[in-house]
């Protein structure tokens, strides 16, 4: 559907963005130079009634003409001001839907990236599961299928996250370079450079490293999980990722380590070496990612291994012991089929990996494939409709399988609007996956485009500090990110020394 303009009676950013998410959801384009339009003109009226609780009433005029109405009201546990923010998006929703037949989402007005943060809250405040899976449906309009799909999920998390407290931290480790770059990707991730700039990136990293050790000292932080991310870490050079590998084992490595993982992304990237290498420093778990086992779509996305490769690399970590692999896919990838992903999903579960996470492909700025789209090259995609087929035929898979779902995410304009998903057999959930996604953990970030998240427990609230995206700024000014870490953490932890014993 296609306005010409639309008017809002508030220029607060939030009712701009939900007002965004759902014309974006819903597919409606707005823009003057439309030679054919649907409308010329909405006008979006948003009034907040006196009283308690929260009552507002929505009011969406087409072009001066036609007047549709709604209002609802927010709950007792509600802040005023988020209660008028989701009642806005819930009257605009199903406005929108009821006036002109579209389709429900999925995720209804959950557009955030952790739907399951609102599930551990009524956790928290003590509602029964059946209560939850209500309010998902009534205040948010979620489907009865996701909301089944996250709430005992966010209940299987619970005995995860209570390993972790104000002094339990995560390390994470960006090493952003890759072999080649994927048709999707919009990391920062760069090809891999010659030996003198990867030299240079080493002492940059051993420099990060020592300075984040000095803070896990400082404030006498638990180290749970260590995670070695990228980019593709094992991109690097034997050597390099020997070196790599042994300066983040004797900065972090101790008695309290759950889990220690590597992305190895792509089997071109892997080696007899490496594995030895990962073997010996106790890593506990290895991402393997295939993304699909499709020859011809592994081509299109810029990958320059087969998917025997693939089920070499896997034989190989799997003899070598390491205790846990994980192996993501990706549904919606140009040109599949419902049909390729039931390939796939056979030829994955066959080799029996612990832990598989299904991402909906995202169509992100930064990425070869969202610049191709926005210059009209033809690329073809599958539709929300084909890409949801997808997913039921993956999920079908990983119920026989015996695998569960057990953390969850979503970005924006995700195909299908589907979520990432992660699955695994029992007793292999990735605990650095659970406490990230639920920003329940303060993660140390360092290297490439890392980034630290620390959890302000008395503010309950997420803190962050952004280390360089692109390379050479973070070479340049390591000091200046190492600082900004250093401060961050100061603010939260600063003053609190009577917890480090704890
Ligand atoms: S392997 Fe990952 S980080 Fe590297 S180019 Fe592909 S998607 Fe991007």
């Amino acid at each position: 559907m296609r306005i010409k303009t639309f008017s809002l009676n508030s220029d607060h950013q939030v009712i701009v963005k939900i007002v965004k998410e759902l014309f974006s959801l819903f597919h409606i384009e707005v823009g003057e130079d439309f030679e054919e339009a649907d409308f010329g003109r909405w006008d979006i009226r948003n009034e907040q009634l006196a009283g308690n609780p929260v009552r507002v009433v929505t009011r969406l005029i087409l072009d001066g003409r036609e007047t549709l109405e709604r209002r609802a009201e927010g709950k007792e546990d509600e802040r005023e001001s988020a209660a008028v923010h989701r009642i806005i998006k819930l009257n605009l929703y199903w406005i929108l839907r009821e006036r002109f037949g579209f389709p429900a989402a999925p995720w209804g007005i959950l557009h955030g990236v952790r739907p399951t943060k609102i599930v551990h809250r009524w956790i928290r405040e003590g509602l029964p599961e059946k209560d939850i899976l209500s309010r998902l449906e009534a205040d948010y309009a979620c489907s009865r299928e996701k909301a089944e799909l996250i709430v005992p999920l966010a209940f299987r998390q619970l005995p995860f996250l209570k390993t972790s407290d104000e002094r339990t931290v995560s390390i994470y480790i960006g090493i952003p370079f890759c072999l080649t770059r994927c048709l999707y990707c919009s990391f920062p991730s760069n090809i891999l450079p010659e030996e003198t700039k990867l030299r240079e990136f080493m002492g940059v990293l051993a420099k990060d490293l020592a300075a984040a050790k000095d803070a896990v000292l400082r404030y006498g932080f638990r180290i749970q999980n260590i995670y070695i991310g990228g980019g593709t870490p094992t991109s690097l050079p034997d050597n390099f990722f020997a070196e790599m590998v042994d300066m983040v084992y004797n900065a972090f490595y101790g008695e309290d380590i759950v889990e220690f993982t590597i992305e190895a992304g792509r089997p071109d990237s892997i080696t007899g070496a490496k594995i030895s290498c990962m073997t010996e420093h106790h890593v506990t778990r290895v991402s393997v990612n295939p993304q699909t086992m499709q020859e011809r779509t592994l081509r299109r996305i810029g990958r320059r291994h087969t998917p025997e490769d693939i089920v070499a690399m896997f034989y190989a970590l799997r003899s070598a012991g390491i205790p846990h692999i994980n192996m993501d896919l990706i549904l919606g990838l140009p040109g599949e089929t419902a049909e390729d992903v039931e390939d796939t999903m056979r030829k994955v579960v066959a080799l029996g990996p612990d832990d598989i996470t299904l991402h909906a492909l995202a169509l992100k700025r930064g990425s070869n494939l969202k610049l191709m789209l926005d210059e009209n090259e033809h690329v073809e995609l599958p539709d929300d409709e084909e890409t949801r087929r997808m997913s039921k035929t993956a999920m079908r898979y990983i119920h026989d399988a015996g695998m569960h779902p057990y953390y969850l995410y979503r970005q924006g304009y995700m195909s299908g609007q589907l979520e990432n998903l992660g699955c695994c057999r029992e007793g292999a959930e990735g605990m650095y996956n659970i406490q990230i996604m639920e920003e329940h953990q303060t993660i140390l970030g360092i290297g490439g485009a890392a980034t630290t998240k620390v959890v302000d427990f008395k503010e309950h609230r997420m803190k962050s500090s952004f280390h360089a995206k692109d390379l050479a700024t973070y070479l340049r000014d390591i000091d200046i990110y190492i600082e900004k870490r250093n401060r961050l953490l100061e603010e939260v932890y600063g003053g609190q020394e009577e917890l480090a014993s704890c």
